[in-house]
């Protein structure tokens, strides 16, 4: 049975088929919401079932078409390792539980923090994804600042603590602001900068943020490669003045960190070490399958005073490291081993080669989709990220009808199976967004996707207005 789902498996990753789902919610419910049995069924039938049900409602984006969001492939040696990992069923949370479990996050901790280029001495945790690396990072920030203030909010809570500040940038990830939710921080603690033409904070406006009420404790937020357009904080300026005031450095980033990785972008992330904490991720650049991020501390005893717990039935291992102490989950997957895998799998040369394998198609299909009639470029990539818009050619043609005409397109690309992407709203207008995280993407790929928005772009002229 086991061999049939693998099989299964196997089919739908060489299948290079529609990108997006073909059934709508629907079916997919008329299929899922059988009535629950009273008595169960063979497990091959679970797995026929979950098959058919789910058919035409899943996406491709682990194959070479998808350019929307942030999301990456699997390496196989990473896949293959995820499978063995809930073979395996071993708990993650102490080396007691699991010394394997707990000795493989380990050493893929110390290869993450080398290829990071992030300080050997920094203490890290596998994590869900970025969002749970930002809640455990800013949880040590906010233990590190209250305690300067003679704060323990461990013991105390917020109740009566000192209002912390966090300046970020107005295009921050949304994932921030929902981790400040989560640790009583609040949304109004967010002092929020406009970014400059480059789309990076400017130095001196982070100055001023920061010298406004010197007593109180502040966090600053800073971005390795922004949602929309890739662009790096400048680390080496802004990390300094920060620093002079006694902030936190927290920075995001969840696929822009791994730049660092890369001989050729690696100069993207410059001074970035000097930060407090780093969150990232394993799902994105890596090409682990989903439920991988890192977090990452400068400082071990705020991490751990955030995140450790105690209890009498748990034995504390005085030569391992016990993950309990360091994330902020009890149970836990063993997420170890499929990172370590693919970073076995690529070595220091593959990572850079992914990195800039994904540039490279970002940068080919920005500038192919360029020589189509009619497309505007946003936004060049720096990096993954580019932003394109569809003009409605008619003369007279608004602000309004070009949004309309970017959405239209998108669509019709995203119904035709042969691509996948998105849109945002950028600087006030609509946009498309082409990402790539995927070691999959080939220049094939990019020729096949540049032709269905050929087609769309003739199908729209020849819609009726
Ligand atoms: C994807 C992403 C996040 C959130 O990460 P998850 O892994 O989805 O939790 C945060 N910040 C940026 C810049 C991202 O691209």
């Amino acid at each position: 049975m086991l061999r049939s789902a693998a099989e299964r498996a196997v089919h739908f990753l060489n299948d290079d088929g529609a990108v997006n789902a073909t059934v709508d919610a629907e079916t997919l419910r008329n299929r899922f919401y059988v009535t629950l049995p009273a008595q169960g069924r063979q497990p091959e039938d679970v797995v026929d079932h979950l098959c058919s049900a789910a058919e035409g409602g899943l996406l491709r984006s682990n194959g070479g078409r998808f350019f929307a969001w942030v999301i990456g492939g699997t390496l196989p040696s990473a896949l293959a390792a995820d499978w063995l990992t809930a073979a395996w069923d071993q708990n993650a949370a102490l080396y007691a539980c699991s010394p394997a479990a707990a000795i493989v996050e380990e050493a893929a901790g110390a290869w993450l923090k080398e290829l990071l280029a992030l300080p050997q001495h920094a203490t890290f945790a596998f994590v869900t994804g970025c969002q749970m690396a930002h809640v455990t990072c800013l949880a040590a920030a906010r233990h590190a600042l209250l305690a300067k203030h003679g704060w323990d909010v461990e013991r105390n809570g917020l109740f009566g603590a000192p209002r912390v500040r966090v300046i970020s940038s107005d295009r921050r990830h949304a994932s921030i602001d929902r981790a400040l939710r989560m640790l009583g921080f609040g949304s109004e603690s967010l002092v929020l900068l406009e970014p400059d033409v480059d789309e990076t904070l400017e130095p001196g406006a982070v100055e001023e943020a920061l010298a406004f009420e010197p007593q109180t404790p502040k966090i600053v937020l800073l971005q390795a490669g922004d949602i929309n357009t890739g662009a790096f904080d400048r680390f080496d300026r802004v990390i300094p003045i920060a620093k002079r005031y006694g902030a936190w450095v927290h920075v995001d980033g969840a696929f822009g960190l791994w730049a660092a990785a890369s001989e050729r972008y690696a100069h993207l992330t410059r001074g970035v070490d000097g930060a407090d904490s780093w969150a990232t991720d394993g799902h994105k650049w890596l090409n682990v399958p989903f439920d991988s991020g890192y977090a990452f501390v400068a400082d071990a005893e705020s991490h751990r005073a955030a995140m450790s717990i105690r209890a009498p039935y748990i034995t504390a291992h005085a030569q391992a490291r016990d993950q309990i102490d360091w994330n902020p989950e009890w149970s836990r997957r063993a997420r170890g081993f499929a990172t370590y895998a693919a970073l076995l799998e690529l070595g220091r040369d593959g990572v850079a080669a992914t990195i800039d394998g994904s540039c490279a198609q970002v940068a080919g299909l920005v500038e192919q989709l360029e020589r189509l009639p009619n497309v505007e470029v946003l936004w060049r990539p720096l990096l993954n990220q580019g932003l394109v818009r569809f003009l409605d050619p008619r003369p007279n043609a608004s602000d309004g009808d070009h949004d309309n005409r970017t959405e239209d397109v998108i669509a019709r690309v995203v119904d035709s199976g042969e691509g996948f992407f998105g849109a945002t709203t950028w600087r006030g207008k609509r946009a498309m967004r082409i990402s790539n995280v995927s070691a999959q993407t080939t220049d094939g790929d990019v020729r096949r996707v540049v032709e269905a928005f050929r087609a769309a772009l003739t199908a729209c002229e020849l819609a009726p207005a």
